[in-house]
Parts: C-alpha cells; sequence; structure tokens
C-alpha cells in the first residue's frame, strides 16, 4: 500500500490548479473583453413589478389576433442609435449559409401558414417599431457553435413577462416545434435570450410593448449539418412547427375561432 502514498502530493497540487484555473477562467469569462456591455440584459435591470402600476387599465385594442414574427438579424445595420451595438451582429454561419437567411425563410412561410388562418402578420427586421403590440411576438433565431456536433432548439420568454402568458406561450412552442422537427431540446437558454433587446421595454423604445406575449426561438444550429439539412432545405418544417404552436396558443387565449 505504501507505493499508494505517493501521488498524493501531486494529486492535491493538481486539485488546486484545477480548481484556481476554473476559477480563473470563468471570471475571464465573465469579464466583456471589449469593455462593451453585453449583448443580452441583466435580470436586475428589470423594474420591479410595483413600478408598473399604469398598466392595470391597459386594454387589448380591437381586432383580430394579430402576431409579430421578427426575422433574427435582418437589416441589423440599420439599428437605432440605442441600439447601435447591433449593428455589428449579423448573426450566426455555416455551411455556406448566413443565419439571416435561414430565418427569412422560415419567418416567410411561418407568415403564410398564420395569415392563412386569418392572423394578421407582422414581420419584422432588427428594428422593432417603438412599443410595438401584438398578440404574439416571435423572435426567429438560428443558433451557431464552433463545435459541429451541437445541435437542437430552444426557446425562452423574458425576464419581466408582464402578459402571465409567455412561459405557456413557451411551452406549447417547445412541443409543437420539436414534434414537426424531431430536434432535441438544447437546455442552455442563455442571457441573451431571456434577456433580449426586443424584450426589454423598461430600457428602449424600439422594444415590444409590454403587454405582448412574447418568446425567442433559437432554431437549431446552423453549424451542425443534421440541423443546417432541415433548416435550410425545408424551412417548411420549422415554420410548421411555430404556426402549430401559435395557432394554438392563440386558440388557448380565444384569440382565433377553432
Ligand atoms: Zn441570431
Amino acid at each position: 500500500m505504501n507505493h499508494l502514498k505517493k501521488p498524493v502530493l501531486p494529486i492535491v497540487l493538481l486539485v488546486i490548479l484545477v480548481t484556481f484555473g476554473i476559477i480563473g477562467a470563468r471570471f475571464f469569462y465573465d469579464q466583456p473583453i471589449t469593455g462593451a456591455p453585453p449583448y443580452g440584459e441583466s435580470e436586475e435591470d428589470a423594474p420591479a413589478l410595483g413600478e408598473l402600476d399604469w398598466l392595470r387599465d391597459w386594454k387589448r385594442p380591437d381586432g383580430p389576433a394579430r402576431v409579430g414574427v421578427q426575422i433574427g438579424h435582418l437589416n441589423n445595420e440599420d439599428a437605432p442609435e440605442e441600439q447601435k451595438r447591433l449593428r455589428n451582429n449579423g448573426g450566426a454561419t455555416g455551411g455556406g449559409y448566413t443565419e439571416v437567411e435561414v430565418n427569412a425563410a422560415v419567418a416567410e412561410e411561418l407568415k403564410r401558414l398564420l395569415a392563412s388562418e386569418g392572423v394578421l402578420v407582422d414581420l419584422l427586421p432588427t428594428t422593432i417599431p417603438p412599443d410595438y403590440w401584438a398578440d404574439v411576438f416571435v423572435s426567429v433565431h438560428t443558433d451557431g457553435n464552433t463545435n459541429p456536433t451541437v445541435s437542437g432548439f430552444k426557446i425562452a420568454s423574458s425576464w419581466r413577462d408582464l402578459t402571465g402568458t409567455a412561459r405557456e406561450l413557451v411551452a406549447i412552442l417547445e412541443s409543437s416545434y420539436q414534434e414537426a422537427t424531431r430536434f432535441p431540446k438544447d437546455p442552455n437558454i442563455s442571457r441573451n435570450m431571456r434577456g433580449y433587446y426586443a424584450f426589454s421595454w423598461w430600457r428602449y423604445e424600439h422594444a415590444i410593448h409590454p403587454k405582448t406575449t412574447a418568446a425567442i426561438v433559437e432554431m437549431g444550429f446552423i453549424t451542425n449539418p443534421g440541423d443546417r439539412k432541415i433548416l435550410v432545405g425545408s424551412p417548411e418544417i420549422p415554420a410548421r412547427g411555430l404556426a402549430d404552436g401559435v395557432l394554438k396558443y392563440l386558440r388557448s387565449q380565444n384569440l382565433l375561432e377553432d
């Protein structure tokens, strides 16, 4: 057994090194390298709910079900001054394709599917009209990763959902999207998603109205050959998954007839 004692010191040293390595890496990772603020808003920036009494008297405008579909990164170079950091964020690329062309193909098909059910659809670029309201807002994005084996979709709502229905929308979308695409669900919802600029009505003029039920969808990875095959080759599949979810949600809220 004596020979087992000898490696104890090197092992202790190794553990210490690894521990400090992890702490150091985390510290470094958390620091914005450029000094610019991170892309996503932090949860702490959102206002307390008590400050929002003025919303109590809000009433939905009359009219048919209305859905805003944002083509992620479209015309990002036209972002307003308050969101100028978006101007150099053109989105992910992979396999010779850009995220924005994938997002646009799916969003246009999604618009067609929803409109055929009587929904009023606004296709929106990076710049959201000030105080934009709709029954549902869906921001359509495609993810990227340096590791081409990473695949799957994820859907998130805002840190501050004042509609009370965004989680339900997300749950319905997750289920309909997975059913249509058969993609795995990626659990790595990021701050960039929950703090998405278009959700941050407390900070920006060009953001959704707080009574807009909203979700952001990362449809899959443009850098993964399997995801890309569906997203690029058959955009009607992810579009169908999203349309089914939005329609189901609208019906659950009595905003659309069966
Ligand atoms: Zn994106």
